[in-house]
């Protein structure tokens, strides 16, 4: 089966079928680590947990991606757990002020809005770092419910359904009238699994082989293509 890219049609037609429009953060929205790189953070991250005494497997050690090192110190129990955690938490936080919106996504943020649906952000990254970026754009307005990382949820972060699920149980929608829109192919496993509508945003080289075969129902390589086919530019 052949999965349709940046056809408007197609949006439009799974746009007008949904009744909750759930959009992760980091790619969709903004990209978080625009002006403080991910691998700055990994480094910073392995670094606590070099200067607590653990010896870090060279993988996780060399990790860019500081979900990794979350991921590993998970591993590790409870107080490492939160302390990276908290942490991460701080870097993503200082991060957010010099994320990237995407080109976009704000305005489909608020055209979303416009046509009395409701909207979510459904995000790994945490809680305050998503909130931080809503009131630094003023953007709180719109965003009806945001379902991301806290302290107790980091083993149920994307792709597990968890999020997800936990998003559209919250808005009251059906799980079939509900729409995510990710650029990673954990969003489109976690929205699958959730059994609601999987929207791939290739934002990269490479990602629209990897969303397909993730088994995203449809892939855009723009945010502006979504806010097309809503006929609101
Ligand atoms: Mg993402």
């Amino acid at each position: 089966m052949t999965v349709p890219v940046d056809d408007p049609d197609v949006i439009a037609r799974i746009l007008a079928n949904t009744d909750a429009l759930l959009l992760d953060f980091d790619g969709p929205i903004c990209s978080v680590f625009a002006g403080f790189p991910a691998p700055v953070v990994a480094r910073q991250l392995a670094e606590i947990l070099t200067e607590a005494g653990h010896v870090l497997p060279p993988d996780v050690a060399a990790a860019t991606d500081p979900f990794d090192l979350l991921h590993y110190t998970a591993t590790l129990g409870g107080k490492e757990a939160e302390l990276l955690n908290a942490a991460f938490r701080a870097h993503e936080v200082e991060a957010i002020h010099s994320a990237e919106p995407t080109p976009g996504a704000h305005a489909l943020i608020k055209a979303w809005k416009g046509t009395h649906r409701n909207l979510a952000i459904v995000s790994n990254n945490s809680r305050t770092a998503v909130e931080t970026y809503l009131d630094l754009y003023d953007l709180h307005q719109y965003v009806d419910y945001i379902a991301a990382r806290t302290a107790a949820n980091v083993s149920m972060l994307k792709p597990n359904p968890h999020l997800v699920s936990q998003a559209v149980d919250a808005l009251g929608a059906q799980p079939a009238r509900s729409t995510l829109v990710g650029d990673s192919t954990t969003d489109i496993e976690a929205a699958n699994a959730a059994q609601i509508v999987a929207v791939g945003y290739a934002n990269k080289a490479g990602k629209v082989e990897q969303l397909m075969e993730a088994k995203a129902a449809a892939i855009t390589t723009e945010i502006q293509i979504l806010l097309v086919s809503l006929h609101v530019v």
